[in-house]
């Protein structure tokens, strides 16, 4: 037997399937032309972050544009810092911002689907553990012993010697280790990794062309990096390069801390005969701090975390349109020609992405919002105020669903029209929008517009009382107020006053805004008539009343 196929035995005796094994297994896709097989390896250490968010929804729209598949695959092959629920937090938080997934982890119970599977690392041992006794029998990988304190040692001879850091070249100790030493070691109960032999010179460039980034030259890799942890786990470099052949991912888009390791990558894609996939490496969101732009962090701002998004009542459908105008710069153009459009048939293009961070904008994200939640049906928006009300605030809750025909009425005004109003961004907007409809919330303000004096407030509003018609339509509304106006000495008409001021004390639109306080305490709402007809006679003859003695 050759030393190599001795040292293959030796390390991994339990493996007996073969690479075909699993290249018949996982045969080559059969999609049309064109199509991309992309997806997402996010590791379940935390909750469902923007960024994770983010990478769905641009591999999601990445398949869409190509007929392609979208899959998860989840990496927990770091099982100290797996959290309780990460997996379930992940998928479900995906799916309820409507990212579909086509395979992988499709369901928030743990579920997979595919034929690619498994499609979680740590059920793929024996999977990684194959390739590697293939790269051990090319005499490309072999037993590393060293401690951290070697490992240590050796770094601060590097740096005493300011020479480059890391397992290479002369440097790698145990780079040409024979069988027998090997053996030696391992029975005297010492834990090793196996390291790639790499081939690779600092000398030698490899050039690679970004999907997002463009051309990419760096040197290629020389350094013997791990392929299998101590407890036969792969390292992330080496678990990608054979999940990713496998699974026959044709485009790897993923965050761009990942560039530097790419010359590893590429070259243990080629060490192991697998074709390389293209990449594109997207650049983290952005915030502006203190007019600096920095990375998002998990640690300073609470939209790193999605469920900021939903605790705050952003409608998740509002935040993927959002993302699409972070994800594409062609996006907003795309949306202004096609209004109606369904997000899916959009054509996107890993070229339209910002190079070094597109910035988050929380006042956009709210535009895009309230353009979004005035199209909605006033029964659709009861509907996910229930649902987000009953999480988020059960005050509100226990009033919408105390009268929802009420509720439904309250959120109907100005709504379901050719231009409807938009006042309400999120569902926690809703509150401070609606408050003038329930007792429980109407805090009364008795401040008038400077313009108006209280005497004239007061007459005009004992006046309005005797002739309010709550029956009367939109203009015999209006009407009413303008037939009050020249006993006031107010005209009736905005023309008439503008023509001449300072003949009036106002206009029938200033003894408006005085009706509209005293029965909503603000100075701008929806239409008036409309919210007095809803809040019936009685309770407006009650807040006018009030109203007057008040002020
Ligand atoms: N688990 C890796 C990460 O979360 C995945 C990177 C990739 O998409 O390949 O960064």
């Amino acid at each position: 037997m050759d030393s190599n196929k001795l040292m293959a035995e030796l390390l991994l005796p339990h493996i007996t399937k073969t690479p075909e094994f699993y290249e018949e297994l996982y045969p080559e896709r059969n999609l049309p032309e064109g199509a991309r097989v992309v997806r997402i390896a996010p590791s379940p250490t935390g909750y469902l972050h923007l960024g994770t968010l983010f990478m769905a929804l641009v591999n999601r729209i990445t398949a869409d544009s190509t007929n392609g598949i979208f899959f998860t695959r989840i990496e927990d092959t770091d099982k100290k810092r797996e959290i309780e629920g990460g997996i379930t937090d992940i998928i479900s938080g995906l799916i309820n911002f409507s990212i579909n997934i086509d395979e992988g982890f499709t369901s928030p119970d743990g579920a997979q689907s595919g034929n690619y599977g498994s499609y979680k690392q740590s059920e793929r041992a024996e999977i990684y553990q194959c390739f590697a006794k293939q790269l051990i029998l090319m005499g490309l990988a072999y037993p590393c012993f060293c401690t951290p304190e070697q490992l240590e040692a050796t770094r601060a001879e590097q740096e005493a010697q300011k020479v480059r850091t890391g397992y290479h070249g002369k440097w790698a100790k145990h780079r040409n280790i024979t069988v027998d030493e090997a053996k030696a070691l391992i029975e005297q109960g010492l834990p090793w990794v196996l390291r790639l032999k790499s081939p690779g010179s600092e000398e030698n460039r490899i050039v690679f062309e970004d999907g997002i980034k463009g051309k990419i030259e760096m040197p290629e890799n020389d350094e013997d990096f791990v392929l299998l942890k101590s407890d036969g786990i792969p390292t992330y470099h080496f678990a990608h390069a054979v999940d990713d052949h496998l699974m026959r991912t044709t485009h790897v888009i993923r965050g761009d801390e990942w560039i530097s390791s790419v010359p590893k990558h590429i070259q243990l894609f080629k060490l192991l005969g697998f074709k390389v996939p293209k990449f594109a490496h997207v650049a983290p969101i952005m915030k502006l701090d203190n007019g600096a732009k920095r990375k998002i962090s998990k640690r300073k701002d609470p939209e790193a975390a999605v469920h900021y998004f939903l605790e705050q009542g952003y409608d998740s459908n509002c935040v993927i349109e959002y993302l699409m105008t972070v994800a594409s710069s062609d996006f907003e153009d795309w949306r202004r020609a096609n209004p109606d459009a369904e997000r899916k048939s959009f054509k996107f293009n890993l070229k339209k992405m910002s190079v070094s961070g597109a910035l988050y904008d929380e006042n956009k994200l709210l535009d895009v919002s309230k353009n979004l939640v005035s199209k909605m049906p006033s029964e659709v928006v009861l509907e996910k105020l229930l649902n987000w009300s009953k999480q988020f605030d059960t005050e509100f809750y226990e009033l919408l669903s105390r009268d929802t025909a009420y509720a439904k009425a309250v959120f109907s005004i100005d709504r379901d029209v050719p231009k409807p109003r938009k006042d309400i961004a999120k569902w926690s907007d809703a509150k401070a929008y609606s408050s003038y409809f329930f007792d429980e919330l109407f805090v009364p303000d008795y401040t008038l517009p400077e313009n108006i004096s209280a005497d004239d407030a007061k007459a005009f509003l004992t006046e309005y009382c005797k002739v309010y018609d709550e029956n009367a339509t939109k203009e015999e509304w209006f009407e009413a107020i303008k037939q009050l106006c020249p006993a006031l000495n107010f005209a009736a008409n905005t023309k008439d006053y503008k023509q001449n001021p300072e003949s009036y004390k106002g206009h029938a639109g200033h003894l408006s805004t005085v009706l509209r306080i005293a029965v909503t305490s603000r100075q701008n709402t929806p239409d008036l008539c409309s919210i007095m007809q809803l809040l019936g006679k009685e309770k407006c003859i009650t807040r006018i009343n009030d109203f007057i003695s008040n002020i």
